[in-house]
């Protein structure tokens, strides 16, 4: 453990009180490599408690005014921000990402999250039809669900996490949320905001600990009508089985493996420094990072080279240095996963541009335990090689050339995920054009990751089922009903 420092020791928050757990997960730092912080290791009776106490809450939230709602989801979002370098502080440590990355990208959104259900909760309405001839009006009516259940992954912990809990209580549901064990530390400081906001007790629940014995604990409990869940596809497959017997309603978020496609016109000015983060943002950490670059042949060469001398300046050290581009990666086990992604890629005859195994990497003194790899830029791999197949989820992009649209369109598709893709040319028509034809929930043309909160957010294929978004989550976290009347 880190010597002098005191472990940090995180409880359950359940009917609006920290409650401890009878036993704890060791939760490491991932840039020192020491275990800083204890997280319950909650199972049944956790979940139980939990959703017992949603269910008590459910009745009055829900029947809270969407103003009432709005009123408190505000105030959360201020005090969030009030707060924004503590838990930007707490993320980067728990997570491993760069300081500058938590302080612009993850505590602004999730305080924007707060802030965007909370004035989109305010402007929905519902359908109505009048049938003259048979003297009928019909029209929908919106309700809560109930008690939903929230699974969140460990790369983007409390971005992810507001992202499903702001839509969620919006709707006037009460929640039982479980972030992953490995990034609970910002979920557990959010909780201790909540009474302030003036939230009731139990609309928001936290119950911590793993996925086998939290998580699943949730996903079959027979009191909880929903999950929305964000992370890998095989936990997915996992949770559909599970759930199945309920018939529980499903969101489920996973993985890509994203296309970057340049064509000979782009503007390489504007495409490689954002696919140079597209590929290495976050660590490559990021459900929508490119992992896949198909270049058209004409500009493959000058694309390679300015892109690799591009990647070779991105710095990889402590997270907490502001100037550092690339922190750590999540636990040990994931970085030795990244690495052997790499290495199959060499054994298979594949050309390592740049980073792991032909680069060194000098750390800080603190830092030489900690779980760190060069960004990775690989060359000459085939389409079918599992490192153009699977997902890695770390700095390693692939990168290789194409010559038509047609070609390019069928290879890019050639995978089983289908979450985003980004497509880079001045050609208005053939932007518009390929990204129809791409089978990809999100297509980003000359950008990437910018995004309308209002718009559909997910993936097809085995990147996931449903969509999340203003009139999305809107519908996701409500039933809807149809009613008519005869007059
Ligand atoms: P994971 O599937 O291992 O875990 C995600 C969450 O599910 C964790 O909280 C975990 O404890 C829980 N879990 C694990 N097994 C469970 C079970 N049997 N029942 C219930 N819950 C269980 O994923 P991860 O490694 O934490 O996250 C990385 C993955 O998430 C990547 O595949 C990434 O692409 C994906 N992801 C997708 C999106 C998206 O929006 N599409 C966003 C971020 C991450």
């Amino acid at each position: 453990m880190a010597h002098s420092e005191a472990l940090l020791v995180l409880e359950n928050f359940i009917a609006g009180r920290f409650v401890p757990c009878s036993s704890y997960i060791d939760s490491y730092n991932p840039s020192t490599g020491d275990v800083y912080c204890r997280v319950p290791d909650s199972g049944k009776e956790e979940v139980e408690a939990a959703v017992r106490a949603a269910k008590n809450a459910f009745p009055i939230w829900s029947s809270k005014s969407p103003l009432e709602k709005s009123q408190i989801l505000n105030k959360l979002a201020d005090l969030i921000e009030h707060d924004l370098e503590a838990f930007a502080q707490a993320e980067s440590k728990d997570q491993g990402k760069t300081i500058t990355f938590a302080r612009t990208v993850d505590i602004p959104r999730a305080v924007y999250n707060f802030r965007f259900f909370a004035s989109s909760i305010l402007h929905h309405t519902t359908e109505c039809t009048e049938m003259a001839s048979m003297g009928c009006v019909h029209y929908t009516s919106r309700t809560p669900v109930g008690v939903a259940g929230l699974i969140s992954p460990w790369n983007l912990p409390l971005y992810l996490l507001t992202w499903k809990i702001a839509p969620a209580i919006a709707c006037g549901n009460t929640v039982v949320a479980k972030p992953s064990e490995m990034t609970s530390v910002t979920a557990w400081m959010m909780c201790k905001l909540l009474e302030k906001a003036g939230m009731p007790h139990g609309v928001v629940n936290m119950v911590f600990g793993t996925g086998a014995k939290a998580g699943e604990a949730l996903v079959c409990h027979p009191d909880v009508p929903l999950i929305s869940f964000t992370g890998s596809t095989l936990t997915a497959q996992r949770i559909t089985e599970k759930s199945a017997p309920h018939c529980k309603k499903l969101s489920l978020e996973l993985g890509g493996k994203n296309p970057a496609i340049i064509f000979d016109d782009a503007d390489l000015s504007q495409c490689i420094p954002t696919t140079l983060r597209s590929s290495f943002a976050n660590q490559g950490e990021i459900c929508l990072c490119t992992s896949r670059i198909f270049v058209q042949r004409g500009i493959y060469s000058e694309f390679v080279k300015r892109f690799v001398a591009e990647t070779k300046k991105w710095k990889v050290g402590n997270p907490s240095d502001p100037t550092v581009d690339v922190g750590a990666l999540i636990s040990k086990e994931h970085l030795e996963k990244v690495r052997s992604y790499v290495k199959k890629a060499k054994a298979e005859g594949a050309k390592i541009l740049c980073g792991e195994g032909v680069d060194s990497l000098a750390l800080p003194a603190g830092n030489q335990k900690g779980y760190f790899m060069l960004p990775t830029v690989i060359a000459e791999i085939k389409d079918e090689s599992c490192c153009m197949q699977e997902e890695i989820f770390g700095p390693v992009t692939c990168v290789v050339a194409f010559d038509t649209e047609e070609e390019v369109v069928k290879r890019a598709n050639g995978v089983k995920y289908g979450l985003a893709a980004t497509v880079w040319s001045s050609n208005v028509g053939r932007v518009h054009r390929v990204a129809r034809r791409l089978q990809s929930g999100l297509v980003w043309t000359n950008c990437w990751l910018v995004r309308d909160l209002n718009l559909p957010f997910g993936g097809m294929k085995a990147s996931g089922i449903g969509r999340e978004g203003a009139k999305d989550s809107y519908e996701f976290f409500t039933e809807v009903k149809t009613i008519t009347i005869k007059h």
